[in-house]
């Protein structure tokens, strides 16, 4: 029986059964039987009688096997040698999986000693392919392949066995199947070695790595990875693959990065869409932006802030913004109660704390004389500090007295320092002493038989110039104790006093007490007594003299003397004198001529004014009525002249010839002037019966009736520049020895410029004209208010007393027209004014401006400034607007005056309307009963923001009625203090 022809039918079938398993990704195979196809060229050994190769087509495809059969035969060693297997350079260990058949010896029974069923696998490594030259020598046996299962006829048994080569280190090598003696067919050899494929883990990008053992035979190798695209990790990514290729053991954690979130084995930025961020590394899923933030672009880190809010360095990133706080609120300074140069600043915290609650309050403080403000500086206290503080109140001391102190309270929390801006409130207070400072010593300067000379000083500092003193005296009767019973109060500026009228060799007791601004009160009073010396050749002296033998007396008689007539020469020249003449060094270029000094006062009119023919003036309308006839608004048109609007004075019939001359002397004094602060004289009509003067027309009238019809609406700027016209005016009139002895507001002009010019010129004007005129005591008609002490008391009128009525034009200016010294009689005005007091600041007055007020009102003229000081001063305060930021102090009990007939309810008025009409508002009558407030109690009530809403809006208006409301409510207030 031909069995090689039997096995290879039995054989060939199998084919049919055949099951291809499908490669697996870490099987990287170095050769495969079956996926060869064709031939495959392997070397058998010895060529005839050995290994042979079989074909046979299944579903189209050619399949291959090798058998050997030859069981009869003994000692059988039969090879089949592979083709050269390159290696992976790292692939030490090779797989080797055969599948095969192997017969059962016993179907063979007659040779069944020789028969085996076992057959051997050989290897043999090389750098390079050898051909085919083949020496069993070379090979080493890597196992012994003996089937599970062994075939019989009609029972074929397929075998799958894999062996492994390891240590492998050359380029390539060969395997060979040893048989030796069995029936086998080998129908499939796959060669491949393992990999662990590569992978991503936990964000983690592994490479494909041979399976093989690791350092020291380990049976794990370790791979280093890298994080995917868009994720990190602080420690190198680590894993292990074993030798049969599998990943174990992943260490090290990939997170994606800021602005990416996971997605599956990828981080992706669009996943974090607009709207969303995601700040940190982290696996977590992107947020939605936080409050104040703008939303976001894809694949957000951040939120960026919204215009205005900001992150403190110490907020998260992930956090919402916030905001600068507004500025605190209800700043207020209070020094009631408190020690010398202490003040106490409280303030509610700020209403908007830009959603933090890390506020914080800084205070400073800055020191103002005039318009110059400093910072307080080093010495200034704290308590408990002026920065970073929690608190919303300060103690602030070491302040001086009498100077003006801007204290700015900044409101901070955790942002303000990424900003610019500030959230501020200022105040502005000036320090007083509550109480004045006292008189420390007095002494005597000098002394005559009617006068004493007596000078003190000041126990501390303060500013002299706001110090006041009054003098008390009275003569020491023999019996009496060392206190007066009667005795005559002077009010002095300075700590000197002379004292004259006394009666020689007799005892004065003196007690001078030192008066601050506010306190008007003095402090205690130092009390001394001093004697006048005898009167000059009284024979008692003379005795007395004589009889000590006194030729020292004598000297000292002859020096007093001496003394006496230097002081007498002094008198006699006077201070006004001195003023003028000596200051005024530069002479005018024209000196004013008086009419009077004319013979024919129609010749002086003639001389310093032109005529006019009557038919080139046109009247229009009356404007006025002066004391010597209407005024009339007009137009002037003199032939090949530009026509012009005037004003034209007419004389009412009737007139006397005595009234015609004062009533043209006007313009004889008026026709002299050329100035563009004084009304200008157009010219006269003196040859026809209506005798006229025609001046330039200004439009808006006398001043003060235009500032009470437009109270409140002007700046400080704008009023200190019509001072300034008017100064500019008074200053020519002076230059030129004109004193004008009636300047008062009603008497400027102001045209639609807003240009202040000074008018009203006459002789006889102060006596006949102005309404305000009052006799006086020695006969002369004088306008007490606007006139200085001296032309009051003794016709003293000069430059310095124009400039005591320029003051006076200043106050109501800046009080918009308000009456000084309001309804006070002339009589009080006067008694008010010798003893010292003077008009207080008007509302809002800027501090620069009061305080020249009061240069101009200084009881000695010598001392007033001149009007030249005055211009140069108002000219620097327009330049620098910012000086007139500081305002005087302001007291509304004082400077709005309420009836002296206040009831003891508190509400001294019987209706709105009434109290209104007080403080010249009626004209917000109708505003209040519409809002419903009818009763002084709901006035009482009222806030500024309520004045507001009923439609009070002018800022001046505002705080005149908010001033006197709250006069109303101070039941304490001193109604007629107002002393300087
Ligand atoms: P007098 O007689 O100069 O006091 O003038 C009486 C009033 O007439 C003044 O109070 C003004 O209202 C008005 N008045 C006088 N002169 C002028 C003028 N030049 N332009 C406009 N109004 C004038």
């Amino acid at each position: 029986m031909d069995y090689r022809r039997t096995k290879r039918i039995l054989f060939f079938n199998v084919f049919m059964n055949c099951v291809f398993i499908s490669l697996q990704d870490k099987e990287k195979v170095l050769l495969d039987m079956v996926e060869s196809g064709g031939e495959l060229g392997w070397l058998t050994w010895p060529d005839q009688n050995g290994w042979e190769i079989a074909q046979q087509a299944v579903n189209g495809t050619l399949l291959y096997s090798y058998f050997v059969c030859n069981v009869e035969a003994r000692e059988q060693d039969n090879w089949l040698r592979t083709t050269f297997i390159q290696r992976h350079p790292t692939a030490t260990r090779v797989f080797v999986e055969m599948r095969f058949l192997v017969r059962d010896c016993n179907s063979f029974n007659a040779h069944s000693l020789t028969c085996k069923e076992t057959f051997n696998l050989y290897a043999s490594e090389a750098d390079a392919d050898i051909g085919t030259s083949f020496r069993k020598g070379q090979f080493r046996k890597v196992a012994t392949i003996a089937p599970d299962e062994i075939s019989r006829v009609g029972n074929m048994r397929f075998n799958i066995e894999t062996k492994v080569v390891e240590n492998l280190s050359r380029k390539g090598f060969y395997l060979a199947f040893q048989d030796i003696g069995a029936c086998v067919a080998i129908y499939s050899v796959r060669v491949y070695y393992k990999t662990c494929p590569a992978t991503v883990k936990s964000l983690a990008a592994f490479p494909e790595t041979v399976a093989v053992a690791g350092v020291e035979n380990q049976a794990l190798r370790e791979v280093v990875g890298a994080c995917v695209e868009n994720a990190e990790s602080e420690d190198q990514p680590r894993i292990y693959c074993t030798v049969d290729g599998e990943w174990v053991v992943p260490v090290g954690h990939c997170q994606c990065s800021p602005g990416y979130e996971a997605v599956d084995d990828t981080c992706q930025a669009d996943v974090c869409k607009p709207g969303f961020f995601k700040a940190s590394v982290s696996n977590e899923a992107c947020e939605p932006c936080p409050k104040n933030t703008h939303p976001s672009g894809p694949g957000a880190v951040s939120c960026p802030c919204l215009e205005g809010f900001y992150r403190a360095p110490e907020d998260p990133m992930t956090g919402a913004c916030s905001g600068l706080p507004s500025p605190p609120k209800t700043l207020t300074s209070t020094t009631a109660q408190m020690a010398i140069g202490k003040l106490e600043l409280s303030w509610s915290p700020p209403g908007d704390t830009g959603g933090r609650s890390d506020i914080t309050y800084n205070v400073v403080c800055e020191r103002c004389e005039g318009s110059v403000c400093l910072p307080c500086g080093d010495k200034v206290r704290y308590e408990p500090s002026n920065i970073d503080i929690k608190e919303t109140s300060v103690i602030v001391s070491e302040l001086e007295p009498h100077l003006n102190y801007t204290f700015t309270v900044e409101a901070r929390n955790g942002v303000s320092q990424l900003s610019s801006q500030r959230a501020t409130s200022t105040i502005s207070t000036a320090l007083h002493y509550t109480d004045p400072p006292s008189v420390t010593g007095m002494r005597l300067v000098e002394r005559s038989a009617k006068s004493l000379s007596l000078s003190w000083s000041v126990s501390r500092r303060a500013n002299p110039s706001t110090i006041h003193y009054k003098l008390m005296y009275c003569k020491k009767e023999k019996d009496e104790a060392k206190t007066c019973k009667t005795f005559t109060v002077l009010f002095l500026e300075k700590n000197t006093a002379e004292i004259g009228g006394l009666s020689p060799s007799t005892v004065y007791l003196f007690q001078v007490q030192a008066l601050s601004p506010e306190s008007k009160v003095g402090s205690n009073s130092v009390e001394e007594e001093f004697s006048t010396l005898p009167e000059v050749g009284s024979t008692a002296v003379i005795l007395g003299a004589v009889a000590g033998g006194g030729v020292i007396l004598l000297i000292v008689l002859v020096v007093l003397l001496l003394r006496k007539r230097r002081k007498n020469s002094h008198t006699r020249q006077g201070p006004e004198d001195a003023y003028f003449s000596s200051s005024e060094q530069l002479k005018p270029l024209k000196t004013y001529v008086d009419p009077h000094t004319y013979e024919d006062p129609n010749t002086a009119v003639l001389k310093f004014a032109s005529e006019i023919h009557p038919s080139h003036i046109t009247k229009q309308k009356v404007i006025g009525a002066g004391e010597f006839g209407e005024v009339f608004r007009g137009i002037l048109k003199v032939p090949g002249r530009k026509e012009a609007a005037v004003a034209i004075k007419t004389l009412k019939p009737g007139y006397t010839e005595k009234q015609r001359q004062d009533f043209l002397s006007e313009a004889s004094i008026m026709g002299q002037f050329s100035h563009q602060n004084i009304i200008r004289l157009e010219g006269v009509v003196t040859k026809f019966k209506h005798a006229m003067i025609i001046t330039e027309y200004m439009e808006n009238g006398a001043l003060d009736k235009y500032l009470r019809d437009h109270d409140g609406e002007m700046l400080s700027f704008q009023l200190v520049g019509m001072l300034r016209g008017i100064a500019a005016g008074m200053k020519y009139l002076s230059d030129m020895s004109y004193v004008h002895r009636d300047l008062a507001a009603r008497n400027i002009l102001v045209n639609s410029n807003l240009e202040c010019k000074v008018s009203d010129f006459g002789l006889s004007r102060v006596l006949e004209d102005d309404p305000e005129g009052t006799y006086t005591t020695s006969g002369g008609k004088i306008p007490i208010r606007w006139t200085a002490p001296e032309a009051i008391a003794y016709r003293k009128f000069t430059s310095a007393s124009d400039v005591w009525s320029f003051g006076i034009v200043m106050w109501e200016v800046m009080a918009f027209g308000e009456r000084p010294y309001w309804d006070m009689s002339n009589h009080e005005v006067m008694k008010a004014i010798n003893e010292a007091f003077r008009l207080p600041a008007p509302m809002d007055c800027p501090s620069a401006v009061y305080q020249l007020m009061l240069q101009c009102w200084l009881q000695d003229r010598s001392k007033r400034p001149r009007f030249q000081d005055i211009l140069s001063l108002l000219d620097k305060l327009l330049k620098s607007p910012d000086s007139l930021k500081t305002i005087a102090d302001f007291d509304p009990r004082v400077s709005i005056r309420l009836p002296s007939t206040s009831g003891s309810d508190g509400s001294p008025f019987r209706s709105v309307s009434e109290w209104l009409e007080s403080i010249k508002m009626s004209q917000y009558s109708e505003n209040f009963s519409m809002a419903g407030i009818v009763s002084m109690e709901q006035v009482l009530q009222m806030k500024s923001e309520d004045i507001r809403n009923i439609g009070v809006r002018l800022p001046g208006h505002l705080k005149r009625i908010a001033y006197s409301i709250l006069g109303l409510k101070d039941q304490t207030s001193t109604l007629s203090v107002f002393a300087v």
